[in-house]
């Protein structure tokens, strides 16, 4: 095989290539490589493939979509699927989400979300708003939108000149007070405050437009709010009229142990961001959700019979991508997997919990079905020794993300309770073999 002409998304392309790591099939709860091993998946390919890999009805609706209407453009027209999976999401959307804004892929949902919050204030009349605060460690793609709110330093120091007007609140990782925490850590709440003290010390509360935020921080390695965290965060929001975005890019069908963070966390935020499992990563997807009060903000203000809106893609709402929505969705409800990951989201607690004691292991965090596992970081330097864990694992045929010097877990919601105690057992038997090496 030639591995000259991709040049790899997130990925080190060189070293890739002298120990390249290539699946040529998947199926349910397993990959197979090159080498027609099978390989555990236990990150759902990228948290993404919440229903297992080549589900047959996820399939079938594409194929027959793309044999009914492949594409249809938009400017003043759509398709009758376009609306049809409009109207299932918003079904199953928390209460107050009356609206679906479609696009391809988290980062899109990011960036579309942050031009709704500028363009709903701009409707108002409050043109002045137009600053965002993300925080350290969020990821929110990789867009220009995105990447400027976001606060992984490694993602943003090469590119020198993001948007301006944009602030970052702290993280909320705190191991010393929070280590081993199962579900949302006890301490922490008051980080919130900050908000309300940037505001004060460095903002007019009237030049902000929108803060966002991952309910779970999952690409800086499964990082959990404090409990009353997010309603802080909602409440200072609230009282100086920002508005709140909650990227569920992640967290989003039924990956905390409920339908979306937004519901399991119990906070609401004014703009929802999807993707990822929307699809069940058959066909790219991501959409934005809004209530009719931002939307009719935003129509209301345009003259008669304009578009209100400039924004859009040439692949917003495309038609396989609604039909694999839709069938995922159905997918979902049928087999009722959001319920299975909360029954089951005790015994992958106790599984990830068990390594506690570990050579090496600094913090287990988990929710639902979802954990991270965060080593020490060694003298070789960051992520490395991680890596090579997760080197390991691979070989002994399991696959899960490794962020930074976590590894994280976000198995299919199929996953069952043998293959919960292999993925955290394999993880356990490579990190005493990475220590027994460093002994
Ligand atoms: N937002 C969050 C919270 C994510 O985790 C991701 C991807 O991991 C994105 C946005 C970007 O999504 P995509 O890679 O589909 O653009």
């Amino acid at each position: 095989m030639n591995l000259d002409a991709m040049w790899m998304p997130f990925s080190a392309n060189e070293s890739f290539k002298a120990n390249p790591r290539i699946i040529t099939a998947a199926q349910g709860m397993y990959f197979t490589d090159n080498t027609g091993r099978q390989i555990l998946d236990a990150s759902a390919g990228l948290w993404c493939v919440n229903a297992g890999h080549g589900n047959e009805r996820i399939i079938n609706a594409v194929t027959e979509q793309a044999k009914k209407l492949d594409y249809a453009p938009f400017f003043n027209m759509s398709h009758d699927i376009g609306f049809k999976a409009a109207e299932r999401l918003v079904e199953m959307a928390p209460k107050g989400f009356d609206k679906v804004f479609f696009t391809n892929s988290g980062s899109e949902s990011a960036d579309t979300s942050l031009k709704i919050a500028l363009a709903y204030h701009a409707a108002r009349g409050e043109t002045g708003r137009i600053k965002f605060i993300g925080r350290e460690k969020g990821y929110h793609g990789v867009n220009f939108g995105g990447t400027s709110v976001g606060g992984i330093g490694f993602n943003r120091k090469a590119f020198n000149h993001l948007l301006p007007f944009v602030d970052h609140l702290r993280h909320t990782l705190d191991i010393e007070r929070n280590g081993f925490t199962k579900g949302l850590p006890a301490y922490g709440a008051e980080w919130a405050d900050e908000l309300e003290n940037r505001i004060f010390t460095l903002h007019d509360p009237k030049t902000i437009a929108a803060v966002i935020i991952e309910p779970m921080a999952g690409s800086a390695g499964v990082i959990l709010p404090p409990q009353g965290y997010l309603q802080r965060i909602r409440d200072i929001c609230t009282k100086h009229g920002i508005l709140l975005i909650f990227d569920e890019v992640i967290t989003g069908f039924g990956r905390t142990g409920g339908d979306w963070a937004t519901n399991t966390m119990g906070v609401t935020p004014d703009i929802l961001n999807c993707a990822k499992g929307i699809t069940n990563g058959v066909v790219p997807m991501g959409a934005v959700l809004v209530g009719n009060g931002i939307y009719n903000t935003v129509v209301d203000a345009a003259s008669e019979k304009t578009i209100e809106f400039a924004h859009g893609y040439t692949y917003s709402a495309h038609p396989l991508a609604c039909a694999a929505m839709i069938a995922t969705l159905d997918v979902y409800r049928d087999e009722g997997l959001f319920e299975r990951a909360a029954q089951l989201s005790p015994v992958f607690e106790q599984a990830a919990h068990s390594l506690q004691g570990t050579p090496f292991v600094k913090d287990i965090r988990n929710i639902g079905l979802v954990a991270g596992v965060e080593l020490e970081t060694s003298s070789a330097g960051l992520g490395k020794r991680a890596g090579l864990v997760q080197q390991k694992c691979w070989e002994a045929g399991v696959l899960m993300r490794l962020t930074g010097e976590t590894l994280a877990f976000s198995p299919p919601l199929i996953v069952n309770e043998a293959e919960i105690e292999r993925i955290f057992s394999t993880l356990g038997q490579a990190i005493t073999e990475v220590a027994n090496q460093e002994a």
